[in-house]
């Protein structure tokens, strides 16, 4: 096989007459050398022509590395051209056995590099936990002091000799059936199971898909535990992992560096560029891109609203029952007023997905979408992680998992919550439009974390509690004033209050956050805003809504800022929400009861006023 190309390729440099190179001696050399031995076979994992290695019997998947299996091997084909590109690698635990916690649970995040060699490809690991400019002389200290371990050597398996898309084909089954520990189950868990040794004959690759910037793989890996946690008998443990492999921008967005005055989930970096004694930790926000187009500019700068050059998209899951998609639109969407306080209109739009015959390629699983989705599963609640550049804190997908039962929590809350005042609340099953309003609010909450925002807890104190009581001041303010506060629903208003508000907006606080964090600050770096962040922070100095106080973990320490208060008085809160739980005991047999139906609903709900009076 070697030989028949190497001759074919002397064949070319005889006719492109360039013997002369000293190159072309070498290749001469060789084959003389070849020429002589008896029996010329390509030797065991040697370079064989592309069409050797992807056969024709080969099923392939285009994208950022096009994937091909042929038999039971996968191949990616590496285009020439992201060698050296930085991606990065997302994995998280997509099925497990019962017991080890729920899937969809991250495990590692890390940024790696493919690199070409003359016979190999490395797979690389780079470091983005220490960090200095490029343009600074302690770059290139901070460079080898942060040499890229190498996570895999792959042997070439093939090329692909095209002339505009050069590309490099390697055979990746090892990688993920072998124990190789960044991509397996974490430290945490194997000596939690006391998991010994993989074992390669029941650990296979479940899916390989590929799509325009991301490339994600499934695989199943099985353990040999001491520990394990069902079927203990087996002795053994499985988990099924998901590898997200997704190419990080060319260039990095502008950060914004966080400030302890507005809450934003943020990351952390040690810097050692800083012109201090010391290295010191930086932290910047994690935000979605969002840029002003060149043509736009001048407006901008006129203060009028501009459309972004690329708006913040959220699909809404083809399986969410009908009747409930309007109300998640609009949850997402609300948050239009509070890109309108940053200088942009329609910066957040809520759309369906294409059908499958409009676009059957289109998948929850591509990075570009990013997706609310709809879980059938039992747990009680809806999340929202996301997946962002470490460079720079851009957001790159966000998806929104909402299961079934938040539905099951919602119904719950607003019946202790509210129904002594509110004749919609006292039911088992709410009307289609009172589920509905609150699906749209818990969207809203949701969307907003996925934007940057954490829960702000100092939120709802900003209010005094008899102003909860006013129909005129809640239709106006909600009754917090932020979205993000755990401030459920009003509990405080009494009977005879008349139309009061019964749960919070996008407030004033969410439109000041997400001002400070997006409004684009043209014209300086990143490092030279902070003059004017540091103002647009003053300009509200002592106003508490806009205070933001973070979510208090175990010892309460700052009364101001819990969860489940509601107004600047928790005590005179509780006292009204009291009086009303006093209210909903005695009805609760006849607000739960249903004709033909046992007494579960009203144990449930009985259960759910006990717990709402020790909140
Ligand atoms: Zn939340």
């Amino acid at each position: 096989m070697i030989k028949n190309l190497l001759s074919k390729i002397l064949l070319l440099l005889v006719l492109f007459g360039s013997f002369q190179t000293t190159e072309a001696q070498i290749f001469k050399k060789k084959n003389k050398k070849e020429a002589t031995k008896p029996t010329p076979k390509p030797k065991k994992g040697a370079i064989q022509p592309y069409s050797k290695v992807i056969t024709k019997e080969a099923t392939t998947d285009n994208g950022l590395f096009d994937v091909h299996v042929v038999d039971d091997k996968h191949f990616y084909e590496i285009p020439d051209s992201l060698f050296n590109r930085e991606m990065l690698m997302v994995s998280r635990i997509s099925k497990t056995a019962s017991g080890i916690g729920f899937g969809g649970g991250k495990i590692n995040t890390q940024v790696l590099r493919w690199e070409k060699k003359p016979k190999k490809v490395l797979l690389r690991v780079v470091s983005y936990n220490v960090f200095a400019a490029d343009s600074l002389p302690v770059h290139e200290a901070v460079v080898n002091s942060n040499f890229e371990p190498v996570l895999y050597a792959f042997d070439i398996k093939a090329f692909k000799k095209d002339s505009l898309n050069p590309s490099t084909v390697i055979e990746i089954d090892d990688l993920f059936k072998k124990d190789v520990k960044a991509l397996g189950m974490p430290d945490r868990l194997r000596k939690r199971y006391k998991a010994t040794r993989l074992d390669d004959s029941r650990s296979y690759i479940e899916t390989v898909k590929s799509y325009p910037l991301n490339v994600e793989a499934r695989h199943v890996k099985t353990y040999n535990a001491g520990a394990a946690p069902s079927n203990g008998s087996l002795g053994s443990i499985s988990i099924e992992i998901n590898n997200s492999m997704v190419l990080l921008p060319k260039e990095p967005m502008k950060r914004r560096y966080f400030d302890r005055r507005v809450g934003w989930f943020a990351r952390g970096q040690v810097d050692y560029g800083l012109d201090a004694q010391e290295s010191k930790t930086i932290t910047f926000l994690d935000r979605w891109r969002l840029e002003v187009k060149d043509e736009d500019m001048e407006k901008f700068n006129r203060g009028e609203l501009v459309e972004p050059k690329k708006p913040i998209i959220y699909y809404v899951d083809r399986a969410t029952p009908k009747q409930w998609v309007p109300f998640i639109k609009q949850g997402i969407e609300d948050w239009q007023v509070a890109f309108e306080a940053a200088g942009f209109k329609n910066a957040i739009l809520a759309m369906d997905p294409p059908s499958p015959e409009e676009d059957p390629e289109w998948s929850p699983e591509d990075v570009r979408y990013s997706v609310v989705r709809y879980l059938a599963s039992p747990i009680p609640n809806a999340n929202g992680p996301h997946v962002s550049d470490p460079r720079s804190g851009e957001i790159l997908e966000s998806d929104i998992n909402w299961y079934h039962n938040v539905m099951t929590l919602l119904r719950n809350w607003y019946f202790v919550q509210t129904a002594a005042i509110n004749p919609d609340a006292r039911n088992v099953a709410f009307k289609d439009e009172v589920m509905g309003r609150l699906i749209r609010f818990v969207s809203s909450h949701e969307v907003g974390h996925t934007l940057g925002l954490p829960h702000n807890m100092g939120s709802s104190v900003a209010y005094p509690v008899d102003s909860l009581r006013s129909a005129s001041f809640t239709k106006k303010y909600g009754t917090a004033p932020s979205i993000m506060d755990y401030a459920r629903f009003n509990y405080v208003a009494q009977p005879g209050d008349g139309d009061v508000a019964l749960m919070p907006n996008i407030g004033v606080y969410d439109k000041y956050a997400i001002k400070w964090g997006y409004k684009p600050i043209h014209g300086v770096s990143a490092i030279d805003e902070k003059g004017t962040l540091d103002d647009w922070i003053l300009e509200h100095a002592g106003d508490p809504l806009y205070r933001f106080g973070h979510q208090q973990v175990g010892d309460v320490v700052d009364p101001s800022s819990q969860t489940e208060d509601l107004g600047d008085n928790a005590i005179k809160a509780s006292d009204y929400g009291i009086q009303n739980l006093k209210r909903i005991v005695p009805n609760l047999v006849t607000w739960t009861q249903e004709d033909g139906k046992n007494y579960d609903d009203l144990k449930t709900l009985y259960g759910q006023v006990v717990s709402q009076f020790n909140r």
